[in-house]
């Protein structure tokens, strides 16, 4: 396999922020008109089924004709009581990776511009004169741009701010399990565990359940965290999964993850470099939830590479994503969940009761209305939220 010499734009690593931009590119850019060189750089050789994203289909995306499931109901419960809400309009929708990878590369096959290179590591950047030299472990790539979504150094995380969000997920067979195939389980919190542990749980159809273990952890390089990774959470999923649908089920595939809460400072070089997905922080600290984000954050480069193309000013500037105010009220609600893992369960379903079906979806969505997060604020108990709040505002007005 060779590299090009050159390139418009390098995109280190082909995900969910990587395809995105590119597939927006493509869906923005008339078909007669030319697009910038683009190259994707993707350490993995093959593609495998290893995640799923589910995100509240509220807001346009080049994926929508890939979504496999919709659930117009969600619901959270934490000690016998449940909250239930609905939205037909604006449903919880899943999108495999398969589906969305497919999705993407059909664009490609469309443009001549556009380049994906798999089994290739990017080891190093390096400034030139009017480009960055890409090092791989396939030789070199000068790039006008570079858009790395590589996963993000731990330098990069402010790990004392936030929690790490572990999970472990199954895809099962269970004929017959019982669960109504209209609502999607966010968070059904378990209790005689250590912190903060929920299942959440999606049917799939009569026969299939996505079932998930979580738990959010301060200390991801902890023993006890490592041990939840294997063996712990699959146990406790097996264990819960017996306990609720008998010993009849059969697992399909799995799919696991460990998610910085936390925010991030994205990594920056000089303005042909922009950092994306995870490692720009485009991630929601306060959830975990990276699609709605992620895909704003991508139409807007991909809005940025057309006009590099077009005026020759190649530079990129990063994507503002969140609102200032949003993102206190995250750290804000992060300390306060660090301090008092064990009230969270019951904030959380405080929150979920006192707001309406729209201000859950447009705030975990990432669009929230200032009524939306005033209605969250009262949602919650003013205690532990204002000892969160006050150092975090006297840090922001030092700053000031
Ligand atoms: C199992 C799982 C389920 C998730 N579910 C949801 C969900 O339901 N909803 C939601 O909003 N978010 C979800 N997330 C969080 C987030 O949306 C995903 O992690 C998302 O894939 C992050 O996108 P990204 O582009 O930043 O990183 P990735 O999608 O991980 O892409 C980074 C790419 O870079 C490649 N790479 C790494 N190192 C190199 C290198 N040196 N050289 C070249 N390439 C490299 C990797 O192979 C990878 O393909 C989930 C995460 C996981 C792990």
């Amino acid at each position: 396999m060779t590299l090009p010499a050159d390139t418009d734009v390098a995109i280190l690593g082909a995900g969910l922020a990587g395809l995105s931009i590119a597939s927006w590119l493509v869906d923005m850019t008339p078909d007669h008109a030319p697009l910038p060189r683009l190259h994707l750089l993707e350490a993995r050789q093959e593609d495998t089924h290893d995640r799923t994203w589910c995100f509240w289909d509220q807001q346009p995306h080049p994926f929508r004709e890939a979504i496999s499931h919709r659930w117009p109901r969600w619901q959270v419960s934490h000690q016998g009581q449940r909250v239930e809400h609905c939205d037909p309009d604006n449903a919880y929708a899943m999108l495999t990776a398969n589906a969305m990878r497919r999705s993407a590369y059909a664009r490609f096959a469309l443009r001549e511009e556009l380049q994906l290179t798999r089994g290739v590591e990017v080891s190093a950047i390096m400034p030139q004169d009017e480009s960055l030299r890409v090092t791989t472990s396939h030789g070199n790539l000068n790039a006008r741009l570079v858009i790395d979504t590589r996963p993000p150094p731990l330098t990069a995380l402010s790990q004392s701010l936030g929690v790490w969000q572990v999970f472990h997920g199954v895809e099962i067979y269970r004929p017959g399990h019982g669960y109504a195939l209209s609502s999607a389980c966010l968070m059904d919190f378990q209790t005689g565990q250590d912190g903060i542990n929920f299942v959440y749980l999606l049917p799939l159809d009569e026969q299939r359940l996505l079932v998930e273990w979580t738990c959010f952890h301060p200390d991801r390089h902890s023993e006890q965290c490592q041990t939840l990774l294997a063996p712990e959470l699959p146990w406790m999923l097996a264990d819960w999964l017996n306990q609720q649908l008998g010993k009849h089920w059969s697992v399909q595939r799995s799919e696991t993850g460990c998610l910085p809460m936390m925010p991030v400072t994205p990594p920056t070089l000089n303005a042909r470099y922009l950092s994306a997905g995870i490692r720009g922080g485009w991630m929601r600290a306060a959830t975990g939830y990276m699609f709605a984000s992620c895909q704003q954050g991508a139409a807007e480069v991909a809005r940025q590479l057309q006009q590099a193309r077009a005026n020759g000013h190649w530079q990129l500037t990063p994507p503002r994503l969140r609102s200032p105010a949003l993102n206190w009220m995250d750290t804000v609600f992060l300390h306060a969940i660090r301090q008092h893992p064990e009230a969270a369960p019951g904030w959380f379903l405080a929150l979920f009761s006192a707001t309406s079906a729209g201000q859950q979806r447009r705030f975990l969505g990432d669009q929230p209305r200032w009524s939306d997060l005033l209605a969250i604020m009262k949602a919650l108990p003013p205690g532990p939220f204002m000892r969160a709040a006050w150092p975090r505002w006297s840090m922001a007005s030092r700053a000031r």
